[in-house]
């Protein structure tokens, strides 16, 4: 589904997605260049991997082979404390990763587009968390692409800032595009 953010109070329009899909591989290439998107700043966990998991499931395995030969740039921004695991993915996946500080703070970010040679507004950033995906890529003026988390297991933390998601999300419902209309 998507939103229209533009037309939402300023309070909420931080938070508020530009898409929302329930897995990546709800995403197309052809969607991206709809809206002259040739990047994606990927989050890890929930969006690519359950948390903390090292699988990466075969539907998204294969989702990741189909946007990078479609020329679709990739690039991790993740919050996890665990590099090691990090690197591992990266290799596996064969996707770079950016390093800094925590999202939704935007220099990690800032550096995933250098390091992709792209501006902002090439670029999605692709996440589970409003609070912290959604609200970095749109400080830093990126399309926001808002996934539901793979798996109900994550950090304690994420599962109290849920319940501020889900007030939030009932907010955000009357700027919803509805798309049978379009
Ligand atoms: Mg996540």
């Amino acid at each position: 589904m998507r939103f229209r953010k533009e037309a939402s109070p300023r309070w909420l329009r931080r938070w508020c997605p530009d898409e929302h899909v329930s897995s990546v591989a709800e995403i197309t290439p052809a969607r991206l260049q709809a809206h002259g998107i040739c990047a994606l700043l990927l989050d890890l966990d929930n969006t690519i991997t359950p948390w903390r998991s090292r699988q990466v499931p075969p539907e998204i395995a294969e989702w990741v082979k189909r946007m990078q030969a479609a020329g679709i740039k990739l690039c991790f921004v993740s919050n996890t404390r665990n590099l090691g695991r990090l690197q591992r993915l990266s290799e596996q996946l064969n996707i770079p990763y950016a390093r800094g500080p925590m999202k939704p703070r935007r220099a990690m970010l800032r550096r995933a587009l250098e390091m992709l040679s792209v501006s902002p507004q090439q670029a999605a950033i692709v996440g589970d968390q409003l609070f912290t995906d959604i609200w970095g890529g749109n400080r830093l003026g990126l399309y926001t692409i808002w996934v539901r988390p793979m798996h109900p297991r994550e950090f304690i933390g994420t599962k109290v800032s849920r319940q501020v998601e889900r007030w939030l999300l009932k907010r955000l419902e009357r700027y919803r595009v509805d798309e049978s209309a379009s």
